[in-house]
């Protein structure tokens, strides 16, 4: 019998244990503390007030699969030369093969006064509370309208600007969009990096009127004054989509310090991988778990695999990428068991971002490594021909169909 151990109860830590659990060769222990299991892409749509916030939650009791041996822990402390590792309490718990799914964490101390603003008054995340967000944009009056994401890499990269278009929406459905600047500011130079994707969000913040701010990092946000401060980065001019005249009161207040008052803000905390990672040796320079990108394989420890978000993957960190590598990490495990090598099955880079524009409206973004627009085939079974465009048929797709395949299908280890 051979020990699987997985850290991390989540979307990569269930949807893998609930196959490997019916492999008759294998006993498979789950590391995972959290007492619920949330459906993280449902939280724009609570921000938005179309989705009901306990519907996105489940007792991690209820989703953990028959059969596994759930040890309600952290994993502490990673010990790979003894195939090994320690949890917080003390246990020592031992493996054969070691599958990482631990997400990562938020650092508010990356950007100055962002601990102490978060989720309090006019300042929100759907990270963190999208009950709050939705407080917020419901009484909001008017004003600056900041939306705004960190420099470092973060789980579901479209989300901040997903949640600034159902705001313009909503401000313009409650009779305040004229005296509302919706600004979107975003470290990166361009609106989207997939050409097709690209092309329909432009005409989306068009119709909004959405003030696109490229290259402006959040450094410090001074939640009394409301006053938000950016740095200006990576200055190319030439990748600066759109950026009308400037309708916003903003200043520059140093070279490339730009000062911005808001009425309310939401924004994406910095993320980070989980110490127990980052201060491992598993861990790359930038903290992220060192695996191969195409077979999710550590790149010194054979019987160690990483998935999900705190894996170094250069694509976008999204559940719908899990799904696609999930069956990489079990094809690999049971080769390797089976002949001591793994497959030639590999993870493309395969990630979705579902961009919701408006209340009933989304375009779904799905691409591989090599930045190319990859639709899945099965959306023609839904009447969905080109998903690039803005559909009522998306939006049935991420607010009714997705969350029911989430909890029915993938989290019981079935394929979808
Ligand atoms: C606002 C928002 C919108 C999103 N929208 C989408 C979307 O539209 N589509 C999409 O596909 N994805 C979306 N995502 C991203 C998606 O939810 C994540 O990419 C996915 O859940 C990551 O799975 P994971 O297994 O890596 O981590 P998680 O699902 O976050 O699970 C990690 C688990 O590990 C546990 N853990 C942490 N540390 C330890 C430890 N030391 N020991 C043991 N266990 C530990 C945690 O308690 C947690 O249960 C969104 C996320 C957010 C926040």
């Amino acid at each position: 019998m051979k020990q699987i151990v997985i850290v991390g109860g989540g979307t990569g830590g269930i949807m893998t244990a609930a196959k490997l659990v019916k492999e008759k060769d294998m006993a498979v222990t789950v590391i995972e503390p959290a007492e619920y299991h949330y459906y993280q892409p449902a939280w724009t749509l609570v921000g938005a007030n179309t989705y009901n916030f306990e519907d996105t939650k489940k007792k991690m009791s209820e989703v953990m699969p028959a059969g596994v041996n759930w040890v309600k822990d952290y994993a502490e402390k990673l010990d790979p030369d003894n195939n090994k590792l320690i949890t917080r309490s003390g246990e020592e718990i031992k493996y054969d093969y070691l599958v990482l799914s631990p997400g990562l964490v938020y650092d508010m101390s990356l950007i100055e006064g962002l601990e102490d603003a978060i989720d309090k008054g006019v300042v929100c995340s759907n990270y963190t509370d999208p009950k709050h967000t939705w407080d917020v944009l419901k009484n909001f009056k008017g004003g600056n309208a900041v939306f705004t994401q960190p420099t470092t890499p973060i789980k579901c990269g479209g989300a901040p600007q997903k949640i600034a278009y159902l705001a313009a929406d909503y401000f313009r459905k409650s009779g305040i969009a004229d005296k509302t600047n919706v600004i979107y500011a975003t470290p990166g130079g361009v609106i989207f990096g997939i050409k097709e994707i690209k092309k329909t969000l432009e005409k989306v913040i068009d119709r909004y009127g959405i003030e696109f701010k490229p290259h402006y990092a959040p450094v410090k946000i001074d939640a009394d004054k409301k006053i938000i401060t950016f740095k200006f980065v990576n200055a190319d001019a030439s990748e600066c989509v759109i950026n009308k005249d400037n309708k916003i009161h903003e200043k520059m207040v140093g070279d490339t310090t730009i000062e911005m008052p808001f009425d309310m803000l939401h924004l994406a905390p910095p993320q980070v991988a989980p110490k127990f990672i980052s201060e491992s040796v598993l861990a790359n320079e930038f903290g992220w778990l060192d695996v191969d990108i195409n077979t999710l394989q550590h790149k010194k420890f054979a019987n160690i695999f990483g998935m999900g978000d705190a894996a170094a993957l250069p694509t976008a960190k999204t559940g719908a990428a899990i799904r696609k590598q999930v069956p990489v990490v079990i094809g690999n495990i049971k080769a390797l068991i089976a002949s001591g090598h793994i497959t030639d099955k590999e993870y493309n880079g395969y990630s979705s971002c579902p961009l919701v524009t408006g209340y009933g409206k989304m375009v779904l973004a799905e691409f591989d490594y090599e930045g190319n627009f990859t639709p899945d085939p099965k959306l023609k079974q839904m009447l969905i021909f080109d998903s690039s465009k803005e559909l009522t048929r998306l939006w049935w797709l991420k607010k009714y169909i997705l969350p029911r395949l989430y909890w029915n299908k993938m989290l019981k280890g079935k394929d979808v």
